[in-house]
């Protein structure tokens, strides 16, 4: 895991115009509380604070839950390198920004390194692809530049160790099918278990006492114990009646063996000597008559039937139990399952869509009825390969993220007056930069109107295809994308995207341009493409922060007279907008 602790350090061979940094870069602490392994930064805007920054140095030198993710693909996660040609100190950490998401920015730039006094900003940034610096095995290709030091893979430090005994990079859970999977509510430490399994031990436990038993003493779920139980309250009941039952051992015909023709002569119907008078005859009835085995009968029955009722009765509560439990938004725990820095009270996440928009407009996220309904149209499980519904970015793939909820939320917000249809703007055309799952996308396209038109563009082919199949899994999407209202392209975003044949339709510039990467800067040829009035919603990296690690949203707006003024939102964490990867 050479590239966790460490920088690669390589040059930006793509980029020649930029001025190149010969300054030795500031080292960079590596914070000494415990990394949150596990966790995203804040993934919503409230509730969140300044010590975020913290936890971004924190993700940034350990690698975040999503660098956990990327780690399982073939190769390893692409590299954010400046155009820092000096070797990194020791202490140095890799950057990555995995997430996309709002962050606290106020102390962050008095932590952070300055760029010498008189230098220009380094703007050049290079998206390592191939064999150059992508992860682990470009790693070890990599060959360190003349006369630069040997760099040694340093352990974390002591404090860093015992803050987090378990590793981001181990998976120590085997998760068997059927043996606690995902969805399993664990009930009194075990899980519930199915009616079948409920039914085939209390079947077993029946027939066998030793079946019983087995099934009791093994078993590994409520279903399994208390059918166990039943089967022997079954067994009981069964002994009880037989006892009962039992024909009378003298007095009858029926069990005379010595029967002269082999056969069993029945009983002379009218050999019995009854007396009505003597039917309160203290000797022919009542309860003086039950033997000691009627009694044993009887109160096998009764125990056997107690049994049964009781397994029966504490399965349904664990079912009951267990239904509670995947009903309840935060699914039984008393923080929802996502980000550290939300409250309960203020949680987004959900366990459905409707839930999750619901939280985002409760909160104020989504705060326009338009935008909501264009949300509550668009299932995010279409987009997101797992855990939908939470307020968090999650990986898709080729080192990109599907930004977090109240991200898109917050860009379709600020992005609406520009996107939604109106007299002067009859047919919107919206540029989506860097789309990858497709997901905000389809978003834009639901608000766009009939006549209005979306483009996504991506610069890596299987992040576009990947949006293009995403949208054909809902019938709205493929409809969109038969009719041309939706377009997927393949491109460099930070040249925007011009194709006059195809998307012209009259015109060239867009209405509204989201770009979900952070940029190094707001690309003049994407001020270009910006409509008279329009507006572009960026994420960009600080000034002064020529690692990349602080970014802010920019709002971008262009007015009739095609004067342009920037606003400066809201610290943020974006995958960068890059090079390709080299293939
Ligand atoms: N908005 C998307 C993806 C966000 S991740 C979603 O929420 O699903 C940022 C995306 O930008 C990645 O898919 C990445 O491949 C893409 N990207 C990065 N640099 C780019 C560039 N120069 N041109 C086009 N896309 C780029």
């Amino acid at each position: 895991m050479t590239g966790r602790y460490e920088r690669v350090n390589t040059r930006d061979e793509e980029d020649h115009q930029t001025p190149v940094s010969n300054a030795p870069r500031p080292p960079f602490p590596i914070p000494n509380s415990p990394p949150p392994s596990f966790h995203s930064r804040a993934s919503s805007i409230i509730g969140r604070d300044n010590n975020s920054r913290q936890h971004q140095d924190l993700d940034d030198a350990f690698g975040s839950e999503d660098e956990d993710a990327w780690d399982d693909e073939p190769d390893d996660r692409q590299r954010l390198v400046r155009d820092n040609t000096t070797p990194s100190s020791s202490n140095a950490t890799s950057i990555t920004p995995a997430t996309t998401t709002m962050t606290a920015q106020a102390s962050a730039q008095a932590s952070q390194p300055s760029r010498p006094v008189g230098q220009a900003p380094t703007t050049t940034r290079v998206y390592g692809g191939g064999i150059q610096s992508d992860g682990v095995f470009s790693n070890l290709a990599a060959k360190p530049e003349r006369g630069e030091p040997e760099k040694e893979e340093l352990p974390p430090s002591y404090e860093q160790a015992a803050a987090d005994s378990a590793p981001p990079y181990w998976e120590t859970t085997v998760l068997a099918p059927g043996l606690g999977g995902f969805d399993d509510v664990f009930i009194d430490g075990m899980p519930v278990g199915s009616i079948f399994s409920f039914l085939w031990n209390g079947f077993i436990s029946m027939t066998l006492l030793v079946g019983f038993l087995l099934c009791y003493l093994l078993h590994t779920t409520h279903a399994a114990k208390n059918g166990a139980k039943a089967g022997l309250g079954i067994q009981l009941i069964q002994y009880g009646f037989m006892m009962k039952s039992a024909p009378p051992s003298s007095g009858g015909g029926y069990d005379d063996p010595t029967a002269d023709n082999g056969f069993i002569n029945p009983v002379d119907p009218n050999a019995h000597d009854f007396d009505p008078d003597n039917v309160q005859n203290p000797n022919g009835g009542g309860i003086d008559d039950f033997t000691g085995a009627d009694w044993m009968s009887y109160l096998m029955m009764i125990v056997g039937w107690f049994i049964l009722i009781r397994a029966v009765s504490d399965y349904l509560k664990a079912r009951r139990h267990e239904q509670l439990v995947l009903q309840s938004p935060d699914r039984g725990l008393g923080i929802p399952v996502i980000a550290t820095g939300e409250r309960p009270d203020t949680v987004v996440s959900g366990t459905s869509n409707s839930e999750l928009i619901e939280n985002l407009w409760r909160n104020e996220m989504i705060k326009h009825p338009e935008v909501k309904s264009a949300f509550l149209k668009v299932d995010r499980a279409y987009y997101a390969p797992r855990s939908p519904y939470e307020d968090c970015p999650q990986p898709i793939g080729h080192h990109a993220t599907i930004s977090a909820p109240h991200m898109h939320a917050s860009a379709v917000e600020h992005l609406l007056p520009f996107i939604k249809p109106s007299s002067e703007r009859p047919a919107p055309r919206v540029l989506d930069i860097g789309s990858g799952s497709g997901y905000l996308t389809h978003v834009l396209a639901e608000l766009v109107g009939d006549k209005g038109k979306v483009v996504g563009v991506e610069h890596i082919e299987p992040l576009k295809e990947l949006g293009e199949k995403n949208m054909q899994k809902s019938k709205e999407g493929r409809e969109f994308i038969d009719r041309g209202k939706v377009r997927f392209r393949v491109g460099d975003g930070r040249k925007g995207w011009k194709d006059p044949e195809q998307e012209g339709e009259g015109r060239t510039s867009w209405d509204a341009i989201h770009v979900g990467a952070a940029a190094v800067k707001v690309h003049e040829e994407l001020l270009e493409q910006l409509a008279s009035p329009g507006r572009m919603f960026i994420p960009v990296d600080d000034e002064n922060d020529p690692q990349g690690w602080n970014q802010h949203i920019w709002c971008v707006d262009k007015d009739e007279k095609g004067e342009v003024k920037k606003r400066k939102l809201f610290g943020v964490r974006y995958v960068p907008l890059t090079d390709a990867p080299r293939v």
